[in-house]
């Protein structure tokens, strides 16, 4: 499990991810694997899952990491952007 220290404002397909319950917009990351098992119950697909805690009423949210092809860079990036809060 991964899992990023610290506290971040999060930019999802450049939208900023406000929490849905109380309008916060800063969030604890950390890594989440799961399985989804299919129909057919030999095969597993392994999900690797970005949750986002609010650091205000820790509801949990979950994205699946994909990318995205940025026509500034002419390379591939995240669709999810990380910007650190730095507290004092
Ligand atoms: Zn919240």
């Amino acid at each position: 499990m991964v899992r990023r220290r610290g506290t971040y404002q999060i930019a999802i397909r450049d939208k900023q991810l406000i929490c849905l319950f109380c309008q916060h917009n800063e969030f604890q990351h950390r890594e989440v694997y799961m399985e989804r098992v299919t129909l057919d119950e030999d095969e597993k697909e392994q999900l690797t899952l970005q949750s986002f805690t609010c650091t205000s009423c820790g509801d949990i949210r979950m994205f699946q990491e994909k990318n995205r092809f940025d026509q500034t860079s002419q390379k591939h990036v995240s669709i999810i952007e990380y910007i650190e809060v730095i507290k004092e």
